[in-house]
């Protein structure tokens, strides 16, 4: 992809967000746009960079561990997010590479990650995936076990910003964005990482305050 390319499609999903907002009454910049480049080369993420977009998503540890430092050298205030599952595993490594983490989902997760937080000193924003479709192959807590699961994050001492969640695929995504929605309000939650490429504008409309849009910046991954 050449930089043109990058920097129109950049412009038109700013645009598609901006739109969707101020439908919605929102200003614009309450809208974060990750750009999810997981499985994508340097050379297709750079473009991107050089028109200036500064967040970005990956759904796993050691594909980012490799790809990102050297990037990062020459683009220091880029900010990295998770948005892949975790295992608990990798949480050490996780809090020291991102910026954020939207998928927090299970209580034994949460304890990693307070304790790599508390031994590191950092405190990735994180929030917490939910499972809004009740779907059983899908990561995410239950929307019942939530409360018990932000509880166990207090304790371990994981702030928690927000909620993310993927709805089912295939079927209208509005309701399930909007129960995500009134679980965070009902929860004292401001923030909601939801939408992607097929679905932004509806999230945004919604409520969501960060995005995470992959094809619609990058094309179809290979
Ligand atoms: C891949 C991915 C996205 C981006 O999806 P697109 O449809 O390519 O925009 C967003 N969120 C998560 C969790 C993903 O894994």
């Amino acid at each position: 992809m050449t930089q043109d390319d990058s920097g129109a499609r950049l412009q038109q999903v700013t645009a598609q967000i901006a739109a969707a907002a101020k439908t919605a009454g929102r200003e614009p910049g309450s809208v974060t746009l990750v750009a999810v480049s997981k499985t994508q080369a340097a050379d297709a993420i750079e473009p991107l960079l050089a028109a200036g977009q500064r967040v970005f998503g990956e759904n796993r540890v050691q594909e980012a561990q490799a790809k990102w430092p050297d990037m990062r050298a020459r683009w220091p205030d880029v900010e990295l997010h998770l948005v892949g599952q975790l295992q608990s595993n990798k949480a050490t490594d996780a809090v020291a590479l991102f910026d954020a983490i939207h998928s927090v989902d299970r209580p034994s997760l949460v304890t990693a990650l307070g304790a790599a937080m508390a031994k590191s000193g950092r405190r990735p924003r994180c929030f917490v995936q939910v499972n809004i479709g009740d779907e059983p192959q899908k990561g995410g807590c239950a929307v019942a076990d939530l409360p018990a699961l932000l509880a166990t994050a207090r304790e371990a001492g994981v702030p928690i910003a927000g909620l993310m969640a993927v709805p089912p695929a295939g079927v209208e995504a509005a309701p399930y964005f909007a129960l995500l929605a009134k679980l965070a309000r009902d929860q004292g939650l401001a923030e909601l990482s939801m939408g992607m490429s097929d679905d932004l504008e509806t999230a945004v409309m919604l409520g969501a305050t960060y995005v995470r849009v992959g094809t619609a910046l990058f094309g179809a991954r290979g």
